[in-house]
């Protein structure tokens, strides 16, 4: 398949020739439209360097209203150079969208910096879930509105030790929010967020 073909629109478009993707990978091609085209939950079975980044991000940055400053799509992974690494990824893929905002949120930095990044109006937060959730008892942060929340790397996540803040996190998030979940591999522990937190996930493995 092509990325036209996805349904992408012309400013994604305009930066996937940037980048020079000829063609999507296997769990873009999958991914990519059913996201675009259904509001439902999804879990994806894929490891790192699939390009899964793009399979989350494409649909995401298509979806958020970007003239809103309102916090709409949110992004946890398991570490601050991964976090970091989205985080960059998605400005890329986002570069043709005018107004758009992504801030990264994580440990061991300024957390009034990101307080502030955060206020000036970030449709997409990308973050580690200490930080995140030492944000929201702050009320540094309002998730209230978010529409799309992606678990990335879930299972490395969950072997970290994040189950409790994973979860504390998504209860500050509205129930009919869209979530996508992505892992290498499906341990009872991941298997049990997408059985608690998810509403019919589609599955796909790549
Ligand atoms: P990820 O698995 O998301 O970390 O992506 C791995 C790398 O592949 C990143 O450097 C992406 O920029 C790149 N990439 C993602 N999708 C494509 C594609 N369809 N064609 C070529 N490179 C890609």
């Amino acid at each position: 398949s092509t990325f036209q073909e996805l349904g992408l629109n012309e400013d994604l478009l305009h930066a996937i020739t940037d980048l020079g993707f000829e063609t999507p990978s296997d769990v873009q091609a999958k991914a990519i439209p059913i996201l675009l085209e259904k509001d439902s939950d999804l879990v994806a079975l894929a490891q790192t360097g699939t390009g899964k980044t793009a399979a989350f991000g494409f649909p995401m940055l298509q979806k958020i209203d970007i003239s809103s400053r309102t916090t709409q799509g949110l992004i946890l992974s398991p570490t601050r150079e991964l976090c970091l690494q989205i985080t960059n990824e998605l400005k890329l893929y986002g570069k043709h969208c005018k107004g758009l905002n992504v801030t990264a949120i994580y440990g061991g930095a300024s957390i009034t910096d990101q307080a502030r990044s955060v206020k000036r109006g970030a449709q997409i937060i990308v973050a580690t879930p200490g930080r995140m959730k030492d944000m929201i008892s702050r009320n540094m942060v309002d998730i209230s509105k978010i529409e799309y929340a992606v678990l990335d790397e879930a299972d490395e996540m969950l072997n970290m030790g994040f189950y409790d803040d994973i979860t504390d996190i998504l209860s500050h998030t509205p129930n009919d929010k869209s979530t996508w979940l992505f892992s290498a591999t499906m341990p009872k522990e991941v298997a049990r967020i997408a059985r608690d937190f998810m509403h019919d996930p589609i599955e796909i493995t790549v």
